[in-house]
């Protein structure tokens, strides 16, 4: 860096920008004050039912049924039943054609469930506009392509339906993980029970309507809402053929001694806690972004976020102080703001999780840095949040914390980096930042993660397979790898 540089890189940040508030229009979206389950096609008036809130007002926004067993039982049944009675037997290029429905509808109702995404889950509409909701019709757009060509995608293999999936999912993604999770299960033939999230269901409620739209038979996707203990009817019940997780690792392994000696299939995505690699010839500018985008992109509730920066030593001062300047244009508000960039955490669970685990990082000796920011007063908010100083035993530097907390680590080998990279009981994802090709192709060979980004960071698609190693899980969505564990292919 010329002297000229070094000044230009410690210019003073303009104070604060202030922007006229750009609010996208809420009565996009029509509530229901009360919701029940969606069974065999039509609405089980629910038995016991919850308040389900926008964690950015804490404001009520509908009451969505807590389902009891009998209920998840009557989902199973309802989904058996469908399996049994036709859905099977459905041509290939009729299920196909159904699914190119379901995605068509997602597109032309997408700002609406953008609104609904934002509104109960707290997510910038930026990021559900630009991201959730592309992807999700996306995502039925693939797999759509697939339904009549299974036999193409496993040669000499006889794919067969498995029968009923159970499908539990959690609530940072909410209708992109519904997505995952249907549009190959269907894709392949087998009916479904899905349960979102206790937080954010009103996604999934609203795609009933979608269901209801392309004229899916009866009972080939059911919808129950409820806590943990309705995903745990779901993985008990002896209807279902085969379960798809994607949560914590805990729940996980708890769902996997469940099942041990069923003989129903199972695939898990759980957490992770991915190292953001930045080599010293990389782009920094660039990098910077990537790291930004890395773990503050969805409040860092995601579960391959780049929450750990490694960053080769020659360069830790120009990034690290970069990193700081740009934290400071960071927009944390309003999730239903066009400007804003960081929205609402979750819950209150998830952000007294968030604010335990800063504390031990403040308490075991890292040093914090927070931009100065607005914090609403309503709701649950937590502002984008830098650790430096931090060793690699400290609590923020091994536990998922999923939130927008950032700790960075230096290196100063590419040996060095695999090794403190791969330093973890996770293995979902990695990026890695430099000019060299060669180098890219040699660190993900040795980075044990099931997903490598080089020069990028947090990009999806429906052909690439995503999932992990070690207790990130096992099996892998998306891709035509995410149609198998959907088959039977003996
Ligand atoms: P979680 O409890 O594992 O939730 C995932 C899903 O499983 C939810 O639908 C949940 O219902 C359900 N569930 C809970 N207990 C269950 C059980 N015994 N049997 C079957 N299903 C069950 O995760 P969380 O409590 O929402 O979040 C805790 C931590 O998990 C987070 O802090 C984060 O570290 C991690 N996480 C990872 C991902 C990921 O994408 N890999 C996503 C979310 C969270 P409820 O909604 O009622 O809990
Ligand atoms: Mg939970």
């Amino acid at each position: 860096m010329t002297e000229l540089e070094r000044k230009q890189d410690r210019a003073p940040v303009p104070s604060e920008w202030t922007y006229a508030s750009a609010p996208e229009a809420r009565d996009l979206v029509t509530l229901q004050d009360r919701y029940g389950h969606y069974v065999g096609g039509e609405w089980l008036e629910a038995r016991e039912t919850y308040t389900t809130i926008s964690p950015a007002t804490e404001e009520p926004l509908a009451e969505v049924g807590q389902a009891t067993p009998e209920e998840v039982q009557a989902a199973v049944d309802a989904a058996r039943e469908a399996y049994a009675n036709g859905w099977s037997d459905v041509s290939p290029s009729e299920r196909a054609k159904y699914l190119f429905r379901i995605a068509r509808i997602l597109q032309e109702r997408s700002r609406e469930f953008a609104v609904l995404e934002s509104l109960n889950g707290g997510k910038p509409i930026k990021e559900s506009r630009d991201v959730d909701l592309p992807l999700s019709a996306a995502h039925f757009f693939y797999y759509a392509g697939w339904a009549d060509k299974l036999e193409y995608a496993f040669p000499n293999r006889k794919p067969r339906p498995i029968g009923v999936a159970g499908q539990i999912i959690p609530w940072n993604f909410p209708l992109l993980m519904l997505a995952w999770k249907i549009a190959p299960a269907l894709a392949a033939g087998n009916t479904v029970v899905l349960k979102p999230a206790e937080t954010t269901p009103l996604s999934a409620l609203l795609f009933c309507d979608v269901l209801r739209q392309a004229e899916l038979p009866p009972g080939v996707v059911n919808i129950v809402t409820g806590d943990g203990r309705t995903g745990a009817e779901i993985v008990k019940s002896d209807g279902v053929d085969k379960v798809a997780f994607t949560g914590s690792t805990d729940v996980g392994k708890a769902i996997q001694r469940e099942l041990a000696g069923t003989g129903k299939k199972l695939t898990l995505e759980l957490g992770g806690k991915a190292a953001n690699i930045i080599f010293d010839d990389a782009a920094l500018d660039q990098a910077v972004e990537g790291i930004i985008n890395g773990i503050y992109f969805n409040q860092g509730h995601v579960c391959c976020a780049g929450s750990r920066l490694l960053v080769q030593e020659s360069i830790y001062e120009p990034v690290v102080e970069k990193l700081k300047r740009r934290l400071t244009t960071l927009r944390v508000g309003d999730p239903l703001d066009k400007n804003t960039g960081v929205g609402a955490i979750n819950s209150k669970q998830q952000l007294d999780k968030i604010q335990e685990l800063v504390a031990s990082g403040a308490e075991e000796g890292a040093e914090i840095y927070q931009p100065p920011c607005r914090l609403p007063e309503q709701g649950y908010w937590f502002a984008p949040t830098v650790f430096t100083n931090v060793a690699q035993s400290y609590r923020i530097a091994q536990e998922e914390i999923f939130g927008p907390v950032l700790s960075i680590l230096t290196f100063r080998t590419p040996d060095e980096a695999v090794e403190k990279a791969n330093n973890t009981p996770y293995g979902l994802s990695a990026g890695v930042w430099t000019e060299k090709g060669s180098r890219i192709l040699w660190m993900a060979e040795r980075l044990r993660a099931g997903v490598v980004w080089a020069n990028t960071y947090n990009r999806f698609d429906p052909s690439s397979p995503f999932g992990g190693y070690k207790e990130s899980g096992f099996g892998r969505e998306g891709g035509r790898h995410g149609l198998e564990p959907y088959l039977d292919l003996t």
